[in-house]
């Protein structure tokens, strides 16, 4: 249905009105106000309404120019055109009105002819403004912004140009946290500054494109570029103290003018994007490479459907190494896109994209489904797998159907639920923890084993863990990465593992490259290890002959016994550990380095002996622990040193004397294991020194 614009008018005599009305009824709705305070309620009130306001200037309670004083300072009337009714002798408020933002002039009494026309130009005039003009800003919208940058590269000039796109980092939080009015404020007083900007320069277009995006086409030269961005993060800065604004700036330097504007845009855009999140750099610079990036990632999304259906996508397997006895135990499932044209493909090059776009869902069951008819073939040929862990998602996780999906998978290949170890990432769980937490207990329920990956890759790893479920840990591999050993990764991954002792949770830790780390891990009980060091990933084929190798071997005496026995020792429920607690003998386990001892383990029998004694007070509880390391703190380092040293006599309280042994039992560069016995020789003692007396 066609709509008549409206007109609002406003004027005290009810006469004038009334003859107006009459005139210009059948085209235009009219709003009318009496004077400009009531002009300004309606217009508040019917801002989308009103295409045109005819004012009159003298008028009881607010005057024409006090309502153009009020109505300029509404950005959101901008385009709204005002006609003045004025009289012949008015040439000095003719002036005034102008100034004030008038647009134009009718006569009193009015020209019904001359009215009409007037009306009809100002609507058509403002209509095109609006279309040219951003609301908000009064700046070129982008459509007008384009069509002027394309006249600028017209003119003979041999001077390049740059197109510069630019935002605000964070805008949306100054949005939200201040409210729109100061978002507004916030972009109003960027488009002042360029308009200061523009003064200084001969050729300079600017607009905004949308909400905090605005561009600039202008002579390029580094300064200039440079200094338009610094002038308006420093006025920025003005305009709120509390919010250290950041702009992010692509720039385009137009070499090739055949290009169309919005594929300059385009490649300003880019660049743009690649300094967002960046703290330091504001600025950066369009380069084929950005464009080449962008393609490779577009390539990547098409492809994904068909490399699927053709299984160009390959499981290759990684062994995961029991510490204690040195063989693999199961692998974890890695994806290698086995592509037609361009060969091998790592995860590192098309994981993030598909993570970005959600593709990662699906490639992610395909695999789940490779490894399942994998672990049905081994079944079927009479092996015993061991376990092979998959990669989940953050979409997975969080998807509704995940414990179903994987329900069916195993009971359509008849896999034992345990065969499938799930690992998801670490970082997902911060997101909406009781829902991940009531997956995880399903899945669990189902017979899945649940491994916590990349553990420490986050920020509130310690927090987590203490709520969650899980079956493992994967300790991320940078602790072993970034830091030479002894480092603080060392002990922070010492801490990490000892925590997940006491909870009872399994270690392995990833990227182990050399045998200095292999070493380390087992000095501080971790369980397992994966890595370079052991084995790369590898084709199932692979896998396969190195699963036979090991077999072949026999299952390889643990190289080092006792540090098997150790690791043993740290699992609170292995036999050896069981049996560790049943001997009768007092028995501790020490770590000492540097100087520093500390008790790593002790059985039942050390306890109820040698400290905890029920009877004791806290001081002689505290005495004797005292005692004990200063003992043991001599004898350690005499080992260290490489003197021999023999069993120590020592008097646990009056009357009571142990013989202690010290073994190594583990060493690695500056850290040793000593087990430390303790055998009761009260009686020796005191028939020795009757004997001496
Ligand atoms: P991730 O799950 O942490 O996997 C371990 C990565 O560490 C693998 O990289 C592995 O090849 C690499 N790695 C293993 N040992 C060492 C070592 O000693 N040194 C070093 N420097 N690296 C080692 P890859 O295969 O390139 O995979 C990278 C990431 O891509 C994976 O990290 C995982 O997040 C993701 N990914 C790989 N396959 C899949 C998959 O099938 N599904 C999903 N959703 N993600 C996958
Ligand atoms: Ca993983
Ligand atoms: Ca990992």
């Amino acid at each position: 249905m066609y709509r008549k614009s409206t007109i609002l008018l406003v004027d005290d005599e009810e006469m004038i009105k009334r003859r107006l009305r009459d005139v210009i009824a059948d085209d235009y709705e009219v709003l009318d106000a009496s004077n400009g305070q009531e002009a300004l309620e309606i217009l508040a009130a019917n801002i989308d309404r009103v295409a045109v306001i005819v004012l009159d200037l003298i008028m009881p309670v607010m005057d024409g120019f006090q309502f153009m004083d009020e109505f300029r300072r509404h950005q959101e009337y901008d385009n709204i055109p005002v006609i003045v009714a004025t009289s012949n002798e008015d040439w000095h408020s003719e002036k005034k009105c102008l100034e004030a933002g008038v647009w134009d002039f009718v006569m009193k009494p009015y020209n019904p002819v001359l009215l009409q026309f007037r009306i009809r130009n100002a609507i058509d005039k403002s209509r095109m403004i609006m279309t040219e003009r951003d609301a908000v800003t009064g700046l070129f919208t982008r459509f007008k912004f384009y069509r002027e940058v394309r006249l600028l590269l017209s003119e003979e000039n041999e001077e390049t140009l740059a197109l510069v796109r630019f935002d605000i980092d964070r805008f949306k939080m100054i949005n939200n946290f201040y409210g729109a009015r100061e978002g507004d404020r916030v972009l109003q007083s960027v488009a002042s500054e360029l308009r200061r900007i523009s003064m200084v320069f001969d050729r300079f277009v600017y607009g905004r494109m949308e909400n905090d995006v605005f561009a600039v086409c202008m002579p390029f030269r580094e300064e200039n570029i440079d200094l338009l961005v610094n002038a308006i993060q420093i006025n920025l800065r003005k305009v709120n103290k509390d919010y250290n604004i950041k702009l992010s700036c692509g720039v385009y330097v137009i070499n090739d003018d055949t290009l169309d504007v919005s594929e300059m845009y385009d490649r300003a855009y880019l660049a743009a994007k690649s300094c967002k999140g960046k703290f330091v750099q504001s600025i950066v610079y369009y380069d084929e490479s950005m464009i080449e990036d962008m393609r490779q990632e577009q390539f990547i999304i098409n492809e994904v459907n068909r490399a699927i259906d053709e299984e160009q996508f390959e499981v290759y397997l990684q062994p995961k190494i029991n510490l204690a006895t040195d063989c693999s135990y199961g692998a974890e499932a890695l994806v290698r896109w086995n592509h037609p044209d361009k060969g091998m493909m790592s995860p590192g090059e098309f994981i993030p994209v598909y993570e970005r776009n959600g593709i990662i869902g699906r490639l992610d069951q395909y695999m789940w489904r490779q490894v399942c008819k994998l672990l049905r073939r081994w079944l079927d040929e009479g092996r015993h797998p061991n376990p092979i862990s998959v990669n989940v998602s953050r979409v997975n996780i969080y998807n509704p159907r995940l414990v179903q999906i994987l329900k069916k998978l195993i009971t359509e290949y008849q896999i034992p639920a345990e065969l499938l170890n799930l690992e998801l990432t670490e970082s997902a769980f911060m997101e909406d923890q009781d829902m991940i937490m009531r997956t995880m207990s399903s899945l669990r329920q189902l017979g899945f084993k649940i491994m916590m990956d990349d553990f420490g890759s986050g920020y509130s790893s310690l927090n987590v863990l203490k709520d969650m479920e899980v079956d493992y840990l994967k300790v991320d591999m940078k602790f072993l990465q970034d830091q030479e050993l002894n480092g603080k990764g060392e002990k922070v991954l010492t801490s990490v593992i000892r925590m997940a002792k006491w909870m009872h949770l399994p270690s392995i830790v990833e990227g182990v490259e050399t045998l200095e780390q292999v070493d380390f891990l087992k000095c501080i009980g971790c369980e397992y290890a994966q890595g370079y060091y052991y084995a790369k990933p590898m084709s199932v084929a692979d896998y396969e002959a190195f699963i036979a190798k090991e077999e072949a071997m026999g299952a390889k005496a643990g190289t080092d016994e006792n540090i098997a026995i150790i690791n043993e020792l740290w699992n609170t429920r292995s036999n050896t550990s069981r049996l560790f607690d049943l001997l009768e003998t007092p028995i501790a386990v020490y770590e000492y380095r540097h100087g520093k001892l500390e008790l790593l383990r002790t059985n039942i029998r050390y306890d109820s002996d040698i400290v905890f004694d029920k009877d004791i007070s806290e001081q002689e509880y505290a005495r004797r622990v005292q005692a004990e390391r200063e003992l043991l703190s001599q004898a350690f380092a005499k080992i260290v040193r490489g003197d021999f040293c023999g069993p120590m006599e020592y008097e646990l309280a009056a009357d009571i004397w142990y013989r202690m042994t010290v073994k190594v039992i583990g060493k690695r560069a500056d850290t040793m294991i000593m087990m430390v016995t303790f055998f009761e020789i009260s009686e020796y003692r005191i028939k020795r020194e009757a004997e001496w007396k």
